[in-house]
């Protein structure tokens, strides 16, 4: 059978059909429109993503989701919800996608498309994004009572312990300090130590000492050593540049040994709140104090009951998500420097030490002020 020549047609006759169908065509086009249009109005009204999360520990979850939402990038959007079930987000309908977990007892968890980039983050139609929270972190840290009365020193270092795990457990940190490890070395004679402890009356301990410390066996590697004295030489300066000592004080010592390990001086007059400042400093946390915003007079984002604010107050009571998240996540922790305990580098951040979304990269970490739960 002989095939219709269909490219002998004129093309008059193209340009006609197509002209009678002129009407048709646009109500169809209108018709789509309006469907796609009703399609989208539905899709925002009415479906809502759910972030479902394993693994946590019986207790109110809280989230920062990122991703595309009624056309524009959301940042750090804040939901919260009860153990056990499904969060409902709204309707995330393109990446770039992150979701931040946070929950007593397990550590803050990430979630982002940068980790497995095979489908997309978000859909317009419902997404379910599942994961599991990482089990929180447990590290020992070990105490050295250099200078004595022990007895006093003792339970000094032992009230700053205890009000280290209250901070992190009540604040979501994920991070746990295993038992109370503590070494009465008040009495030991070595002739390096009766130097470093008659240089000055009463004696002060000093980052520089670090080297003998560790020179002379008062060093577990791997682990953050903790050295209570009498006087403690800080690791800030005032800003005359003078140094800053009493027995009020501590410091975080980087860089004076090659060894694998954290050192922190602490003085024999140094309030409970403390210890949990210096390993904040451990874990790559810094100073909160000079956040304002641009109001007049400039409001501070940060008041003395933050862990990381300087002044040397006994107030220092709580972390901001945007610090728990950087004390776990940071590849400067402690936690992943010293102790190794996160592996993956794609769960690991540098973060900037900033109070506003970082411009450069969308999946930056959370601002420091970030927090889905008031301080208190
Ligand atoms: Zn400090």
């Amino acid at each position: 059978m002989e095939k219709p020549d269909v490219s002998s047609k004129p093309t008059g006759s193209i340009r006609r059909i197509f002209r009678s169908n002129w009407g048709r065509l646009t109500i169809l086009i209108v018709a789509v429109a309006a469907v796609f249009a009703a399609y989208q109005a539905v899709t925002i009204l009415f479906i809502s993503d759910t972030v479902e999360l394993a693994n946590d520990n019986g207790e109110v979850n809280g989230v920062l989701v990122d991703g595309m939402k009624n056309g524009s990038f959301h940042n750090d959007d804040i939901f919260k919800g009860p153990s056990g079930k499904a969060l409902h987000v709204g309707n995330y309908t393109a990446p770039p996608g992150e979701i931040i977990a946070f929950t007593k007892g397990r550590a803050p968890t990430v979630l982002s498309d940068s980790q497995s980039e095979t489908v997309p983050f978000w859909t317009p139609a419902t997404d379910t994004k599942k994961f599991r929270f990482e089990d929180e972190y447990v590290i020992g840290v070990h105490f050295w009572i250099i200078t004595g009365p022990f007895e006093q020193q003792r339970k000094r270092a032992l009230l700053a312990y205890s009000k280290t795990l209250y901070i992190w457990s009540k604040e979501r940190q994920g991070i746990r300090l295993d038992g109370f490890h503590i070494e009465d070395r008040t009495t030991d004679q070595d002739a390096d130590i009766i130097l470093l402890r008659s240089r000055e009356n009463p004696p002060t301990l000093q980052c520089e000492d670090v080297g003998v410390l560790v020179a002379n066996g008062r060093y577990v590697p791997n682990t953050i050593n903790i050295y209570y004295g009498a006087k403690v030489v800080a690791d800030d300066r005032r800003k005359d540049d003078r140094p800053v000592i009493g027995p009020q004080y501590g410091a975080k010592c980087s860089d004076y040994t090659d060894l694998p390990g954290v050192f922190i001086l602490m003085g024999d007059n140094t309030n409970r709140g403390l210890l949990a400042h210096e390993l904040g400093h451990a874990l790559g946390l810094y100073h909160i104090d000079s956040f304002s915003d641009t109001a007049n007079p400039p409001q501070p984002y940060f008041n003395q009951k933050n862990v990381m604010h300087s002044a040397s107050s006994k107030t220092r009571n709580s972390l901001t998500e945007g610090q728990t998240f950087r004390a776990v996540v940071q590849d400067g922790s402690a936690l992943n420097k010293i102790y190794n305990a996160r592996l993956d580098p794609l769960i690991k951040r540098r973060c900037n030490d900033e109070v506003g979304p970082d411009p450069t990269d969308p999946h930056g970490c959370p601002p420091v002020d970030t927090r889905i739960w008031v301080d208190h």
